[in-house]
């Protein structure tokens, strides 16, 4: 089960004894609870949220539960692209509004990541609440407020709603797709360079740091790489084990309101390929997928680039001052960092992509990447100082920036 011990002290830690978490249901048959909840909660009239897929998974099921003790239910089936994806983009919001009727009193959003950005973007807006069922464990923002949706071409992460509840059926998830549940631990996997970015951000850029929900995230992958065998082989146990991790790094962000413990440099990187794949208009790639190969590049660069530099080599540098203080802390920690190679065994062994030519990527846009992505969001992280070092380095060498 998710651990709320930790998730409540860290709230209380926080001052936020009177934040409403979602309530988390997590198990085999959890989505026969449903019904229940809904009618103690009193709602009369259910949109589903679903795609063609997720109706089967799961969506159908729920909609004859509740029909049966006499609840309306509407379903929106999102319309998918060129691709067979539905992408949260203007379109397909747009579709969810328009297709709400005006008496819906709670969305219930069936499907993976996507159909759940889609309906808290549109929950949020609507003023209405959402109910979250996973049909994959797949991604870790299912509890948290986030909503990264597509504007006008551009990616953009929108704070928005968190789910009333979260209704994750094991046995369901046990039967998605094996690459989302690959994907899953991707995201999770991608935590051993986020948590070393976000401490780095703290030393170097003096962002806020939170020791207790850096803990929570660290505990979270260190379960997912313990069980491994159990989540690779898609038993109930596994999987179990998967959705609470993802549930409670999602449960992390919301309550710090920030995603800085989950997403680092490798997440930096893969909206970077998100965004040059949405601009030549071809198929996305999950983001689990993504994230887990990128923080194999990402481990490669740090220890390869950053990890053998001497502290001679910041003198004269912007961050001379931090990093000369902080340097020895931040050697251990990139030392401490299992190999790329190790990382990518680990995705390999769950049947997730674990290089850049599995995920069909050109070494042109990973190598632009490398040198760009940083710039995407105003964050201090082990690929940043990369930059700022090598930046620093060229114009020491006479090279115009
Ligand atoms: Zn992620």
């Amino acid at each position: 089960m998710v651990n709320l011990e930790k998730i409540n002290n860290l709230a209380q830690n926080l001052y936020l004894e009177h934040i409403e978490l979602p309530s988390i249901f997590l198990g085999e048959g959890v989505i026969n609870e449903i019904t229940n909840y809904v009618k103690l909660k009193e709602f009369k009239h259910i949109t589903f949220v679903v795609d063609n897929n997720t109706y089967k998974a799961a969506g159908e099921r729920i909609k004859s539960n509740v029909i049966n003790e006499g609840i309306k239910a509407h379903v929106v089936v999102l319309t998918d692209n060129e691709h067979q994806q539905v992408i949260a983009d203007e379109q397909t919001l747009v579709e969810l509004f328009t297709k709400t009727p005006k008496n819906t009193d709670v969305y219930i959003a069936v499907g993976a990541g996507t159909i759940h950005d889609i309906t808290r973007f549109c929950a949020y807006y609507m003023k209405l609440p959402f109910i979250s069922v996973p049909t994959a464990s797949s991604v870790d923002g299912f509890t948290s407020k986030g909503a990264p949706v597509i504007l006008k071409g551009v990616k953009k992460t929108l704070q928005t709603s968190s789910p009333l509840a979260v209704f994750a059926d094991t046995h369901i998830l046990a039967r998605s797709p094996k690459e989302l549940t690959a994907a899953g631990f991707g995201d999770i996997i991608a935590k051993y360079t986020s948590l070393l970015d976000w401490k780095i951000s703290a030393w170097i850029g003096n962002e806020p740091y939170n020791q207790q929900a850096a803990e929570i995230t660290k505990d979270a992958l260190l379960l997912c790489v313990d069980h491994r065998e159990e989540i690779e082989s898609c038993s109930s146990y596994g999987l179990e084990i998967l959705m609470r991790a993802l549930i409670e790094s999602g449960l992390v962000m919301l309550l710090l309101d920030y995603s800085r413990p989950a997403s680092g440099a490798e997440h930096h990187l893969s909206h970077y390929w998100e965004m040059s794949l949405l601009k030549d208009d071809k198929k996305q790639l999950l983001h689990g997928a993504k994230v887990g190969v990128a923080s194999t590049i990402i481990i490669d660069e740090y220890k390869n680039k950053l990890a053998t530099k001497s502290v001679d080599s910041f003198i004269g540098t912007t961050l001379e001052k931090q990093l000369t203080q902080h340097w020895g802390e931040i050697k251990t920690l990139l030392d401490d960092l299992p190999s790329a190679a190790e990382v990518a065994k680990m995705l390999s062994f769950v049947h997730g992509p674990s290089t850049v030519e599995e995920l069909g990527l050109e070494k042109q846009l990973v190598l632009e990447s490398l040198q760009q992505a940083h710039t995407l969001r105003e964050r201090c992280t082990g690929l940043f100082l990369l930059n700022t070092l090598s930046n620093h380095d060229n114009r020491m060498l006479g090279y115009e920036l």
